[in-house]
C-alpha cells in the first residue's frame, strides 16, 4: 500500500501545475469535443454511400433475400442520417451550455434550492446530488425533439427512464462521496473496491424474466455445459424485444455458479442446433476467461483515472475556467471537480474505447474458433458442423435486426466491439478448413 501511495504521489508531482497554472480548460474541452464530433461525422460520411449499394457482399449473397437486403440498407441510411444530424445538434447544445457556464449555474441553483429548505452549503453531498440531477435534466430537455422521432422512447418510457435515473443515481453518488470523504488522500484503492463491488452487485441483481422450458434445446445446452464442466446453475430466457442491445445470449454469475441467458429472439429464429452453436461461442468466452480479462482491463482503466484525479481535486483554476465563482473554486466540491476532470479526459477516453474494441474483437474471434474446434476438444463427431451452424444463427440474427451489411473498416474499428458479419463468416470458414486439413 505504501509503495502504491508513493507512486501515486510521484504522478501528482508531475501534475502539480494543474492546481496553479491558469489554463483555459474550457477552450481545451470545447476544441477536443468538436474534434471528436467532426471525426465521428467524417466516419458517418464514409459509411453513408455504402447504404446505396444494390448488392450484398458475396459472402452473404446466398443467405439474404433481396427484400431483406433492401430493408437493411434503407434502415441503415435513415439511422446514419439521423446520427449525423443529432450528433451535430447535441454538440452545438453542449458548446452553448459550456460557453454560458451551465455547470456553474447548476451548482449555484442547487445551492439556492437547498437554502429555501434551510440547508446551507455545509451539506455538500445533498447539493452535489441536486447539481447532478439539474445537469441531467437540463441537458436532456433540449434533446427531447430528437426522441420524438423514435416513438419507443416517448412519454411513459422516457419518464420511467428519468425516474429510474433519479432512483439509481442518488444513492450511488451518495455512497461514492461518502467513500471519498472517508478515505481522504488514500481514496484510490477504496474507490476502486467500491466500483468493483458496485459492478458485481449490478451483475447479481440484474433482473431477468423467466426460467427455461424443458425440451430439446434445454437438453442440448445442459449436456454441452456438462461436457465442458461449465458450472451451470440456471438457464434463463429473456424478452429481446424490450432490450435496446442486440445481444443473443450471455452468461453471468460467480466463478462456481453461473447462469446462462438466451434471448427469445434467438430461440424463435434459429433451430436448436444453431442456438447450441451460439452457446458454444459463449462458452468459449468462459473457457478463455474473457469477462475476467475485460474486467481486469477496465480496472486498470479506472485506476488510471483515479490516479490522475487528485491533481484536479484541489485545483481552483480548473473551476474558474468553467465560470464557477471564486468562493466555490477556492474549495472545489469533490463531485464538481470529478465531472470537470471527466470532460478533460475525453481524448484519453476515445483512445481507451478504440483499444477496448480491438481487444473485444480479438475475443470474439477466439470464441468463434473455440466453437469450431469443439468437436476435437470433446471428441464428438456430431459437432463437426458447429461453424456452419454458428454462421447460420449469426446471419438470421443479423437479418432480423436489420444490421448493416456493408461496413466501412474505419467506421467499424471506431464503433464496433464485434467483427462485422462478413468478417466473422470468413473467419468461421477458415477455422473449419484449417481443421479439416489437420485431420486429413
Ligand atoms: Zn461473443
Amino acid at each position: 500500500m505504501d509503495f502504491l501511495h508513493s507512486q501515486l504521489g510521484k504522478v501528482q508531482q508531475h501534475l502539480a501545475f494543474v492546481a496553479v497554472d491558469p489554463i483555459n480548460w474550457k477552450f481545451y474541452v470545447q476544441s477536443i469535443a468538436w474534434t471528436v464530433t467532426l471525426f465521428e461525422s467524417y466516419l458517418l460520411i464514409r459509411q453513408y454511400p455504402l447504404y446505396s449499394k444494390t448488392e450484398p457482399p458475396p459472402a452473404l449473397a446466398t443467405h439474404i433475400s433481396a427484400a431483406d437486403f433492401e430493408k437493411s440498407q434503407k434502415y441503415g441510411k435513415d439511422k446514419a442520417k439521423f446520427a449525423l444530424l443529432s450528433g451535430l445538434y447535441k454538440q452545438v447544445l453542449d458548446t452553448v451550455m459550456l460557453h454560458f457556464g451551465f455547470y456553474a449555474w447548476s451548482w449555484t441553483a442547487a445551492g439556492s434550492l437547498m437554502a429555501r429548505f434551510g440547508y446551507g452549503s455545509e451539506y455538500e453531498t445533498v447539493q452535489s446530488i441536486g447539481f447532478v440531477l439539474l445537469l441531467f435534466f437540463g441537458s436532456s430537455l433540449p434533446t427531447l425533439p430528437l426522441s420524438v422521432r423514435l416513438p419507443v422512447y416517448l412519454s411513459p418510457d422516457l419518464l420511467k427512464g428519468w425516474a429510474l435515473a433519479v432512483v439509481l443515481i442518488s444513492p450511488f453518488l451518495w455512497a461514492f462521496l461518502r467513500v471519498f470523504n472517508w478515505a481522504g488522500d488514500r481514496f484510490v484503492p477504496w474507490l476502486m473496491a467500491f466500483f468493483l463491488a458496485f459492478q458485481l452487485i449490478m451483475v447479481i441483481v440484474y433482473p431477468i424474466s423467466r426460467l427455461f422450458k424443458d425440451g430439446e434445446l434445454r437438453t442440448r445446452i445442459e449436456s454441452l455445459a456438462g461436457k465442458l464442466k461449465f458450472p451451470l446453475t440456471h438457464l434463463y430466457e429473456i424478452d429481446g424485444s424490450k432490450r435496446s442491445s442486440h445481444s443473443n445470449a450471455y452468461f453471468f454469475g460467480l466463478p462456481w455458479s453461473k447462469h446462462i441467458v438466451i434471448f427469445d429472439t434467438l430461440i424463435q429464429q434459429s433451430q436448436p442446433d444453431e442456438v447450441e452453436a451460439v452457446l458454444a461461442h459463449e462458452l468459449g468466452h468462459w473457457y478463455y476467461a474473457h469477462p475476467t480479462k475485460m474486467l481486469a482491463v477496465s480496472q486498470i482503466h479506472v485506476f488510471t483515472i483515479f490516479a490522475l484525479f487528485p491533481a484536479f481535486l484541489h485545483a481552483p483554476p480548473v473551476l474558474t475556467s468553467f465560470d464557477f465563482p471564486k468562493s466555490v473554486a477556492a474549495q472545489p466540491p469533490t463531485l464538481v471537480a470529478f465531472l470537470l476532470f471527466q470532460m478533460i479526459l475525453t481524448p484519453l477516453e476515445a483512445f481507451v474505447s478504440i483499444g477496448m474494441h480491438a481487444v473485444s474483437r480479438h475475443f470474439e474471434w477466439e470464441a468463434d474458433r473455440f466453437a469450431c474446434e469443439l468437436q476435437d476438444k470433446l471428441d464428438d463427431e456430431k459437432m463437426n458442423d458447429m461453424g456452419d451452424r454458428l454462421g447460420r444463427a449469426l446471419i438470421a440474427l443479423h437479418v432480423k435486426n436489420l444490421s448493416t451489411v456493408w461496413v466501412d473498416w474505419l467506421y467499424s474499428a471506431y464503433h464496433h466491439s464485434h467483427p462485422t458479419l462478413t468478417e466473422r463468416l470468413k473467419g468461421l470458414e477458415s477455422f473449419q478448413s484449417q481443421r479439416r486439413k489437420k485431420t486429413t
